[in-house]
């Protein structure tokens, strides 16, 4: 991992900020910036250089993961600890995660801060770094997206009548264990028939009906990386209404992922992939936003909502998941990664969305 070159660009950042030093304390942001992914970390950027404390039960792991920064086991709470480096250094503003800090954590800072410095309240500068994916992680994020589709496509041929939605999320997360990921990046979501109106339906003891809908949405995490998809297959045969929802939504996805191009505002995406199922009477049970950013977390900037004004870059990972959920019928979702490039998107997720009928005999 480039640590160095990342603590460099966020020292950037800093500059522009016009802070002097800096405190991280997300789990996420200090595995980000220096590599760490033990628990209880704290990275302090002060006067150019960068100091990493935790306690005793992490100093082997500490010494191993931190790049860029040097090692302080500290012997109480960390932030006391960083304090006292604050107070000998020339720092005057000082900012710390507020979004990501409880109230009782900025209380603590504040009463260990030496005399003289101010606190400033930030918000998300190590995520708009983040926000943008450099090579190396776009490389971790393709093996995660390639890892967790082949894990559905393993689980997915359990998908019969009979079999309960946690024995098809069990298989998929099972068989994601026994590739190597670190774990799932959410709670596995089968949702079958009228669960399937359910958009967050977690996997249930419930058995897959006759006929109807089954949608699975599921991710793996793999060195760290999220993966996030949904594929809806159908058993029992479709009906005539029940293919025209599920080509709508497809259009809508197909849709949406040819807005994905630099520049184009996240709203617009939005509203390109809402306009399809308008058109198809179907947007009012389109009842969430297309699609969010993925990365060393599930769900990260930018927000691909009504109006969302975040700009797409070239290096942001997005989805796209467009889905129709109808009270008492079910539910249909159809979810990729895609990663935004200079000219447009590359689709990261390779499973088929075209629509699948599982027979019962
Ligand atoms: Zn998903
Ligand atoms: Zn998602």
């Amino acid at each position: 991992m480039d640590c160095l070159g990342r603590q460099k660009r966020f020292q950037q950042t800093l500059g522009e900020q016009k802070l002097d030093a800096f405190v991280v304390t997300h789990a996420a942001n200090l595995r980000y910036l220096c590599g760490y992914t033990g628990s209880n970390g704290l990275l302090l950027f002060v006067d150019g250089r960068r100091l990493f404390f935790t306690d005793g039960r992490y100093i082997e792991q500490a010494h191993e993961e931190v790049k860029g920064a040097r090692v302080v086991i500290a012997r109480g709470p960390l932030l006391p600890e960083a304090a006292k480096i604050l107070a000998k250094a020339k720092s005057a503003r000082i900012g710390f995660e507020a979004d990501l800090t409880s109230v009782a954590s900025a209380e603590q800072m504040k009463r260990a801060a030496p005399k003289g410095v101010r606190w400033k309240a930030t918000t998300g500068l190590v995520m708009r770094q983040r926000m943008i994916k450099d090579e190396e992680e776009l490389k971790l994020i393709r093996q995660a997206v390639k890892l967790g589709a082949r894990v559905y496509e393993e689980a997915a041929r359990s998908i019969r009548p009979g079999v309960s939605e946690v024995e098809v999320a069990g298989k998929l997360e099972f068989a994601a264990r026994q590739a190597g990921a670190d774990g799932m990046s959410f709670e596995t979501i089968v949702a079958a028939g009228k669960r399937g109106a359910l958009p967050h339906g977690r996997a249930s003891g419930q058995p897959i009906p006759k006929r109807g809908f089954v949608v699975v949405d599921s991710g793996v995490i793999l060195r760290g990386y999220c993966s996030d998809m949904t594929r809806t297959v159908h058993v029992g045969g479709a009906g005539r209404v029940e293919r025209r929802w599920y080509e709508a939504v497809l259009e809508a996805q197909l849709v949406g992922l040819a807005a994905v191009r630099p520049g184009v505002m996240a709203g617009e995406v939005d509203e390109a992939v809402r306009e399809v199922l308008r058109k198809a009477n179907l947007d009012q049970y389109f009842t969430h936003s297309t699609g969010h950013g993925v990365g060393l977390e599930i769900h990260e900037p930018p927000r691909l909502g009504t109006k969302q004004e975040e700009r797409l870059l070239p290096g942001m990972v997005i989805t796209i998941e467009p889905g129709i959920y109808v009270a008492g019928r079910g539910g249909i979702r159809i979810e990729d990664m895609v990663a935004v490039t200079e000219t447009g998107c590359e689709v990261l997720t390779p499973v088929t969305k075209e629509l699948i009928e599982i027979e019962t005999s």
